[in-house]
Protein backbone atom coordinates (compact mmCIF):
# COMPACT_ATOMS: atom_id res chain seq x y z
CA UNK A 1 0.00 0.00 0.00
CA UNK A 2 1.45 3.02 -0.60
CA UNK A 3 -0.57 5.35 2.09
CA UNK A 4 -1.87 4.20 5.29
CA UNK A 5 -4.40 6.22 7.45
CA UNK A 6 -3.52 5.15 11.53
CA UNK A 7 -7.65 5.23 13.38
CA UNK A 8 -7.84 6.65 16.33
CA UNK A 9 -10.84 4.61 18.77
CA UNK A 10 -13.39 6.73 19.94
CA UNK A 11 -15.02 4.31 22.45
CA UNK A 12 -15.71 1.77 20.23
CA UNK A 13 -16.29 4.22 16.81
CA UNK A 14 -13.59 5.55 14.63
CA UNK A 15 -12.74 8.91 15.54
CA UNK A 16 -14.75 11.85 13.00
CA UNK A 17 -10.51 13.07 12.42
CA UNK A 18 -9.38 9.62 11.24
CA UNK A 19 -12.82 9.41 8.99
CA UNK A 20 -11.70 12.98 7.70
CA UNK A 21 -8.05 11.58 7.21
CA UNK A 22 -9.97 8.53 5.22
CA UNK A 23 -11.38 10.78 3.14
CA UNK A 24 -8.40 12.74 2.36
CA UNK A 25 -6.85 9.27 1.87
CA UNK A 26 -8.89 8.58 -0.99
CA UNK A 27 -8.88 11.99 -2.72
CA UNK A 28 -5.06 12.35 -3.08
CA UNK A 29 -5.15 8.68 -3.58
CA UNK A 30 -7.96 8.64 -6.68
CA UNK A 31 -5.82 12.02 -7.75
CA UNK A 32 -1.80 10.33 -7.23
CA UNK A 33 -2.65 6.88 -8.44
CA UNK A 34 -1.73 5.69 -4.76
CA UNK A 35 -3.40 2.52 -3.11
CA UNK A 36 -5.06 2.97 0.68
CA UNK A 37 -4.78 0.30 3.56
CA UNK A 38 -5.94 1.40 7.28
CA UNK A 39 -4.82 0.65 10.68
CA UNK A 40 -7.16 -0.23 13.42
CA UNK A 41 -5.58 -1.04 16.63
CA UNK A 42 -6.27 -1.00 20.84
CA UNK A 43 -8.92 -2.84 22.41
CA UNK A 44 -11.75 -1.89 19.79
CA UNK A 45 -9.42 -2.86 16.79
CA UNK A 46 -11.88 -5.57 15.58
CA UNK A 47 -14.73 -2.75 15.86
CA UNK A 48 -13.44 -0.25 14.16
CA UNK A 49 -12.19 -2.95 11.42
CA UNK A 50 -15.71 -3.55 10.94
CA UNK A 51 -16.51 0.13 10.09
CA UNK A 52 -13.43 0.49 7.92
CA UNK A 53 -13.74 -2.05 5.89
CA UNK A 54 -16.90 -0.55 4.23
CA UNK A 55 -14.61 2.12 3.11
CA UNK A 56 -13.16 1.74 -0.79
CA UNK A 57 -9.50 1.34 0.37
CA UNK A 58 -7.80 -1.81 -0.96
CA UNK A 59 -7.41 -3.27 2.96
CA UNK A 60 -7.70 -3.13 6.37
CA UNK A 61 -5.78 -4.07 9.26
CA UNK A 62 -6.38 -4.88 13.01
CA UNK A 63 -3.81 -5.20 15.22
CA UNK A 64 -4.96 -6.34 19.03
CA UNK A 65 -2.30 -6.57 21.95
CA UNK A 66 -3.02 -6.63 25.52
CA UNK A 67 -0.47 -3.91 25.56
CA UNK A 68 -2.85 -1.68 23.83
CA UNK A 69 -5.82 -2.15 25.49
CA UNK A 70 -5.10 1.33 26.97
CA UNK A 71 -3.51 4.63 25.44
CA UNK A 72 -0.02 4.94 26.44
CA UNK A 73 2.03 7.56 24.09
CA UNK A 74 5.12 4.70 24.68
CA UNK A 75 3.28 1.62 23.38
CA UNK A 76 0.98 3.63 20.59
CA UNK A 77 4.45 5.03 18.83
CA UNK A 78 6.20 1.54 19.16
CA UNK A 79 3.32 -0.50 17.49
CA UNK A 80 2.27 1.91 14.66
CA UNK A 81 6.27 2.36 14.22
CA UNK A 82 6.28 -1.84 13.78
CA UNK A 83 3.65 -1.81 11.46
CA UNK A 84 4.96 1.30 9.19
CA UNK A 85 8.38 -0.77 8.81
CA UNK A 86 6.48 -4.22 8.47
CA UNK A 87 3.79 -2.61 6.13
CA UNK A 88 6.43 -0.12 4.23
CA UNK A 89 4.16 2.79 3.27
CA UNK A 90 4.78 5.95 1.76
CA UNK A 91 2.59 8.06 3.70
CA UNK A 92 1.25 7.65 6.82
CA UNK A 93 -2.37 9.88 7.51
CA UNK A 94 -3.57 11.11 10.94
CA UNK A 95 -6.29 13.21 12.25
CA UNK A 96 -4.25 16.17 14.15
CA UNK A 97 -6.28 14.79 17.25
CA UNK A 98 -4.24 15.61 20.74
CA UNK A 99 -3.63 11.61 20.81
CA UNK A 100 -1.79 11.98 17.51
CA UNK A 101 -0.09 15.02 18.47
CA UNK A 102 1.16 12.96 21.98
CA UNK A 103 2.36 9.86 19.88
CA UNK A 104 3.19 10.78 16.46
CA UNK A 105 6.34 12.75 17.37
CA UNK A 106 7.33 9.64 18.60
CA UNK A 107 6.71 7.39 15.59
CA UNK A 108 8.56 10.19 13.56
CA UNK A 109 11.99 10.18 15.63
CA UNK A 110 12.06 6.33 16.12
CA UNK A 111 11.95 5.86 12.36
CA UNK A 112 13.81 9.04 11.69
CA UNK A 113 10.92 10.08 9.84
CA UNK A 114 9.81 13.45 8.79
CA UNK A 115 6.35 14.15 10.53
CA UNK A 116 4.43 16.93 8.60
CA UNK A 117 2.36 17.84 11.40
CA UNK A 118 -1.57 20.55 11.20
CA UNK A 119 -1.81 20.18 7.33
CA UNK A 120 -4.51 21.55 5.50
CA UNK A 121 -4.37 21.09 1.95
CA UNK A 122 -2.57 19.70 -0.61
CA UNK A 123 -1.76 20.04 -4.37
CA UNK A 124 -0.92 17.08 -6.77
CA UNK A 125 2.50 17.42 -8.52
CA UNK A 126 2.57 14.94 -11.39
CA UNK A 127 1.58 12.43 -9.21
CA UNK A 128 3.20 13.72 -6.16
CA UNK A 129 0.97 15.51 -3.31
CA UNK A 130 2.37 18.34 -1.95
CA UNK A 131 1.15 19.37 1.50
CA UNK A 132 0.19 22.80 3.21
CA UNK A 133 0.21 24.17 6.32
CA UNK A 134 -0.42 27.92 7.76
CA UNK A 135 2.02 29.71 9.37
CA UNK A 136 1.94 32.87 11.28
CA UNK A 137 -1.32 33.31 12.53
CA UNK A 138 -3.10 31.74 8.83
CA UNK A 139 -0.60 34.90 7.22
CA UNK A 140 1.20 32.80 5.35
CA UNK A 141 0.78 29.41 3.41
CA UNK A 142 3.59 26.89 3.55
CA UNK A 143 4.08 24.24 0.95
CA UNK A 144 5.64 21.16 1.98
CA UNK A 145 7.18 19.06 -0.27
CA UNK A 146 9.27 16.28 1.03
CA UNK A 147 12.37 15.66 -1.24
CA UNK A 148 13.18 12.29 0.23
CA UNK A 149 12.23 8.54 -0.15
CA UNK A 150 10.53 6.77 2.98
CA UNK A 151 7.93 6.82 5.16
CA UNK A 152 6.42 10.30 5.86
CA UNK A 153 4.21 10.96 8.44
CA UNK A 154 1.25 13.46 7.73
CA UNK A 155 -1.72 14.76 10.35
CA UNK A 156 -4.62 16.73 8.91
CA UNK A 157 -6.46 19.24 10.74
CA UNK A 158 -9.73 18.91 11.67
CA UNK A 159 -12.24 19.97 8.61
CA UNK A 160 -9.33 19.90 5.95
CA UNK A 161 -11.65 16.76 4.15
CA UNK A 162 -15.16 16.32 4.80
CA UNK A 163 -16.07 12.92 6.01
CA UNK A 164 -19.28 13.24 3.79
CA UNK A 165 -17.33 12.59 0.95
CA UNK A 166 -15.98 9.12 1.82
CA UNK A 167 -16.45 6.48 -0.95
CA UNK A 168 -18.21 3.15 0.03
CA UNK A 169 -16.48 -0.35 -0.57
CA UNK A 170 -15.91 -3.23 0.48
CA UNK A 171 -11.79 -4.02 1.67
CA UNK A 172 -10.45 -6.94 2.61
CA UNK A 173 -9.61 -7.73 6.50
CA UNK A 174 -6.14 -8.63 7.83
CA UNK A 175 -5.41 -9.48 11.08
CA UNK A 176 -1.61 -8.62 11.94
CA UNK A 177 0.27 -9.07 15.23
CA UNK A 178 3.28 -7.61 16.64
CA UNK A 179 5.64 -8.01 19.75
CA UNK A 180 5.82 -5.06 21.85
CA UNK A 181 8.30 -4.74 24.78
CA UNK A 182 5.91 -3.94 27.87
CA UNK A 183 9.21 -3.09 29.87
CA UNK A 184 9.77 -0.12 27.49
CA UNK A 185 6.31 1.46 28.49
CA UNK A 186 7.02 3.93 30.83
CA UNK A 187 3.71 6.28 31.01
CA UNK A 188 0.52 5.58 32.74
CA UNK A 189 -2.93 6.16 31.19
CA UNK A 190 -5.11 8.66 32.90
CA UNK A 191 -8.58 9.03 31.76
CA UNK A 192 -8.89 10.76 27.78
CA UNK A 193 -9.13 15.15 27.82
CA UNK A 194 -12.53 15.85 27.48
CA UNK A 195 -13.21 18.34 24.44
CA UNK A 196 -15.22 21.42 25.80
CA UNK A 197 -18.68 20.41 25.98
CA UNK A 198 -21.70 21.91 27.81
CA UNK A 199 -25.57 23.07 27.43
CA UNK A 200 -25.44 24.86 24.40
CA UNK A 201 -25.14 22.22 21.51
CA UNK A 202 -23.40 24.04 19.11
CA UNK A 203 -22.45 21.45 16.38
CA UNK A 204 -26.33 21.08 15.56
CA UNK A 205 -27.10 24.74 15.18
CA UNK A 206 -28.23 25.97 12.10
CA UNK A 207 -27.36 30.15 12.60
CA UNK A 208 -24.51 30.96 14.64
CA UNK A 209 -23.25 34.34 15.58
CA UNK A 210 -19.88 33.98 17.06
CA UNK A 211 -17.99 36.61 18.95
CA UNK A 212 -14.09 37.42 19.01
CA UNK A 213 -11.73 39.52 21.12
CA UNK A 214 -12.61 42.50 18.75
CA UNK A 215 -16.60 42.85 20.86
CA UNK A 216 -14.37 45.04 23.24
CA UNK A 217 -15.65 43.55 26.53
CA UNK A 218 -18.03 42.10 28.52
CA UNK A 219 -20.54 44.39 28.71
CA UNK A 220 -21.28 44.72 24.73
CA UNK A 221 -22.44 40.96 25.01
CA UNK A 222 -26.21 41.93 25.31
CA UNK A 223 -25.88 43.53 22.00
CA UNK A 224 -24.81 40.49 20.52
CA UNK A 225 -27.25 38.32 22.36
CA UNK A 226 -30.01 41.13 21.14
CA UNK A 227 -29.11 40.19 17.31
CA UNK A 228 -28.60 36.59 18.00
CA UNK A 229 -32.68 36.19 19.56
CA UNK A 230 -33.63 38.28 16.61
CA UNK A 231 -31.77 35.67 13.70
CA UNK A 232 -33.15 33.07 15.99
CA UNK A 233 -29.28 32.04 16.33
CA UNK A 234 -27.05 30.42 18.68
CA UNK A 235 -23.80 32.27 20.25
CA UNK A 236 -20.08 30.98 19.67
CA UNK A 237 -17.11 32.66 20.48
CA UNK A 238 -13.40 32.37 19.77
CA UNK A 239 -11.09 31.43 22.88
CA UNK A 240 -9.90 34.71 24.35
CA UNK A 241 -13.76 35.51 25.10
CA UNK A 242 -13.78 32.39 27.46
CA UNK A 243 -10.94 32.76 28.22
CA UNK A 244 -11.42 36.58 29.81
CA UNK A 245 -14.79 34.77 31.63
CA UNK A 246 -17.25 36.65 28.90
CA UNK A 247 -18.80 33.59 27.67
CA UNK A 248 -18.82 30.15 29.37
CA UNK A 249 -16.42 27.37 27.84
CA UNK A 250 -19.20 25.59 25.93
CA UNK A 251 -19.30 28.49 23.83
CA UNK A 252 -15.76 28.20 22.07
CA UNK A 253 -15.65 26.96 18.54
CA UNK A 254 -12.22 25.88 17.65
CA UNK A 255 -9.82 22.89 18.10
CA UNK A 256 -10.31 23.10 21.56
CA UNK A 257 -13.72 23.86 21.98
CA UNK A 258 -16.75 22.98 19.36
CA UNK A 259 -16.80 22.00 15.66
CA UNK A 260 -19.44 23.39 13.84
CA UNK A 261 -21.12 23.65 10.55
CA UNK A 262 -24.00 25.76 10.54
CA UNK A 263 -25.62 27.10 7.23
CA UNK A 264 -24.67 30.72 8.27
CA UNK A 265 -21.55 31.91 10.63
CA UNK A 266 -21.62 35.46 11.21
CA UNK A 267 -18.36 36.38 12.41
CA UNK A 268 -18.06 39.41 14.76
CA UNK A 269 -14.18 40.75 15.58
CA UNK A 270 -12.60 37.38 15.09
CA UNK A 271 -9.15 37.34 13.56
CA UNK A 272 -9.07 34.03 11.76
CA UNK A 273 -6.45 31.79 14.27
CA UNK A 274 -6.04 28.54 12.64
CA UNK A 275 -7.06 26.67 15.89
CA UNK A 276 -10.53 28.93 15.51
CA UNK A 277 -10.79 28.20 11.58
CA UNK A 278 -10.26 24.47 12.36
CA UNK A 279 -13.92 24.40 14.05
CA UNK A 280 -15.79 26.54 11.84
CA UNK A 281 -14.59 25.94 8.28
CA UNK A 282 -17.16 23.28 7.53
CA UNK A 283 -19.86 26.29 7.54
CA UNK A 284 -22.34 26.76 4.75
CA UNK A 285 -22.30 30.47 4.37
CA UNK A 286 -19.32 32.60 5.99
CA UNK A 287 -20.04 35.97 7.13
CA UNK A 288 -17.01 38.12 8.38
CA UNK A 289 -17.05 42.07 10.19
CA UNK A 290 -14.00 42.47 11.01
CA UNK A 291 -12.41 46.75 11.19
CA UNK A 292 -8.71 45.29 9.53
CA UNK A 293 -9.43 44.29 6.20
CA UNK A 294 -6.24 42.18 6.33
CA UNK A 295 -7.92 39.82 8.47
CA UNK A 296 -7.21 36.24 7.64
CA UNK A 297 -10.72 35.05 8.31
CA UNK A 298 -12.03 37.25 5.08
CA UNK A 299 -10.15 34.39 3.20
CA UNK A 300 -13.13 31.92 4.70
CA UNK A 301 -15.69 34.82 4.10
CA UNK A 302 -18.35 34.53 1.35
CA UNK A 303 -19.26 37.76 2.18
CA UNK A 304 -16.82 40.66 4.34
CA UNK A 305 -17.81 43.34 5.94
CA UNK A 306 -14.78 45.73 6.65
CA UNK A 307 -15.93 48.17 9.91
CA UNK A 308 -16.67 48.40 13.49
CA UNK A 309 -18.72 45.35 14.70
CA UNK A 310 -19.93 47.69 17.78
CA UNK A 311 -21.19 50.06 14.88
CA UNK A 312 -22.83 47.33 12.66
CA UNK A 313 -24.05 45.28 15.58
CA UNK A 314 -27.28 47.54 16.52
CA UNK A 315 -27.74 48.56 13.16
CA UNK A 316 -27.91 45.25 11.87
CA UNK A 317 -30.55 44.03 14.69
CA UNK A 318 -32.99 47.21 14.15
CA UNK A 319 -33.32 46.09 10.07
CA UNK A 320 -34.04 42.49 11.15
CA UNK A 321 -36.42 43.35 13.40
C1 LIG B 1 -3.33 25.06 21.83
C2 LIG B 1 -4.23 26.21 21.43
C3 LIG B 1 -5.57 25.98 21.28
C4 LIG B 1 -6.40 27.01 20.91
N1 LIG B 1 -7.73 26.75 20.75
C5 LIG B 1 -8.53 27.71 20.29
C6 LIG B 1 -9.91 27.46 20.04
O1 LIG B 1 -10.43 26.37 20.25
N2 LIG B 1 -10.66 28.48 19.56
C7 LIG B 1 -10.16 29.73 19.31
O2 LIG B 1 -10.93 30.60 18.87
N3 LIG B 1 -8.87 30.00 19.56
C8 LIG B 1 -8.05 29.03 20.06
N4 LIG B 1 -6.76 29.33 20.33
C9 LIG B 1 -6.33 30.75 20.28
C10 LIG B 1 -6.04 31.22 18.87
O3 LIG B 1 -4.68 30.97 18.55
C11 LIG B 1 -6.27 32.75 18.73
O4 LIG B 1 -5.51 33.42 19.70
C12 LIG B 1 -7.72 33.14 18.89
O5 LIG B 1 -8.55 32.37 18.02
C13 LIG B 1 -7.88 34.61 18.54
O6 LIG B 1 -9.18 35.00 18.87
P1 LIG B 1 -9.82 36.32 18.24
O7 LIG B 1 -9.84 36.20 16.75
O8 LIG B 1 -11.10 36.57 18.94
O9 LIG B 1 -8.80 37.46 18.73
P2 LIG B 1 -7.73 38.29 17.94
O10 LIG B 1 -6.81 37.42 17.17
O11 LIG B 1 -7.16 39.24 18.92
O12 LIG B 1 -8.59 39.09 16.86
C14 LIG B 1 -9.50 40.08 17.18
C15 LIG B 1 -9.99 40.63 15.85
O13 LIG B 1 -11.01 41.59 16.11
C16 LIG B 1 -10.82 42.68 15.21
N5 LIG B 1 -11.45 43.85 15.85
C17 LIG B 1 -11.04 44.51 16.97
N6 LIG B 1 -11.91 45.47 17.29
C18 LIG B 1 -12.90 45.41 16.35
C19 LIG B 1 -14.09 46.16 16.13
N7 LIG B 1 -14.48 47.13 16.97
N8 LIG B 1 -14.86 45.86 15.05
C20 LIG B 1 -14.48 44.88 14.19
N9 LIG B 1 -13.38 44.14 14.36
C21 LIG B 1 -12.60 44.38 15.43
C22 LIG B 1 -9.34 42.79 15.02
O14 LIG B 1 -9.05 43.44 13.78
C23 LIG B 1 -8.90 41.33 15.03
O15 LIG B 1 -8.89 40.79 13.71
C24 LIG B 1 -5.90 28.32 20.69
C25 LIG B 1 -4.54 28.54 20.84
C26 LIG B 1 -3.70 27.52 21.20
C27 LIG B 1 -2.23 27.79 21.34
Amino acid sequence: MDILVVLEDKNGRIHRMSLEAIAGAQQIGSECGLSIGILAFGKNASALGEQAKQYDVEEVLTLENEHLNDYTADGYADAVANVITSENPTYIFFGHTYQIRDYAPRVSAKLKRPFLNDVVSYKNESGKPVFSKQAFNAKLIAELNPNSDGHILISFQSASFSSDNIQSGSASLRSISIEIDASAIKTVPEDPFQEAAGGVDLSSAELIVSIGRGIGKEENIPLVQELANVMGAEIASSRPVVDSGWLPAHHQVGSSGQTVAPKLYLALGISGAIQHVVGMKGSKNIIVINKDPDAPLFELADYGVVGDVLEIIPKLTKALQ
